[in-house]
């Protein structure tokens, strides 16, 4: 039987990294909605247009890989800049762009089994999800973890620049007006400050199976 689970939370709460790692022993097929803003925000920073005429004829493709196709050419590693990450958050607050967006998500989880993360996927894209799953974790942690991610990658990292940027867009994404990330009243709220990955996917496979 076709089941859907939902994973919300804000930025850096570990939603991509665990639900991957579900999808991948539930035999699932994992889709990443960050990603659809993240190309939207990329389009609009590489053409200079404005968001409107970017949005009127976009195309948005993940593959199974988790590669990340926009307009047929692939953007998986140009969409996680943090200049990226702000313009998701800055297209994210219009009603055309989530409504395209929307529509898009709700076509892929037609396909079979998923798992879908991102802001309002429980409240908005899949209300009527078979499992929801809010995800979160004290800002201190979740700036830390990202700060660990850049540094074991050779990246710059600056720790308090990392806490201001998530606090900034937490901020923009819990109060806009359309769709705000927010807790569905049937979700279970993990808080995965003091948990490891293991231990997170541990709980969400026994919830998805009972
Ligand atoms: O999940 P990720 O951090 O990649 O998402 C980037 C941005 O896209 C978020 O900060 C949010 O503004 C927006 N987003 C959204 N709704 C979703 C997924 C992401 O508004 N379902």
């Amino acid at each position: 039987m076709k089941k859907i689970i939902a994973v919300d939370g804000p930025a850096g709460a570990g939603k991509s990294t665990v639900s991957k790692i579900v999808a991948a022993r539930l035999g699932y097929t994992y889709i990443d909605t960050g990603a659809m803003y993240r190309a939207v925000a990329l389009k609009v920073l590489e053409s200079g247009k404005p968001v409107e005429e970017v949005t009127g004829d976009i195309e948005i493709k993940l593959d199974e890989a988790g590669k990340v196709f926009l307009d047929g050419r692939e953007v998986t590693k140009e969409i996680r800049t943090p200049e990226v990450s702000r313009g998701a958050s800055d297209v994210a607050k219009f009603g055309f762009v989530r409504k395209k967006l929307t529509e898009l998500q709700r076509e892929m989880a037609t396909q079979g089994s998923v798992i879908m993360d991102g802001r309002d996927i429980g409240t908005q894209v899949l209300p009527n999800a078979d499992l929801k799953i809010f995800l979160t974790a004290t800002v201190e942690e979740r700036a830390r973890r990202r700060f660990e991610e850049l540094k074991a990658k050779n990246f710059a990292a600056d720790f308090e620049q990392i806490k201001k940027e998530i606090s900034l867009r937490d901020k923009q994404d819990s109060e806009r007006e359309i769709a705000p990330l927010k807790m569905a009243e049937d979700a279970v709220l993990l808080d995965t400050t003091n948990l490891t990955i293991e231990q997170v996917v541990a709980e969400i496979l026994r919830l998805a199976q009972t």
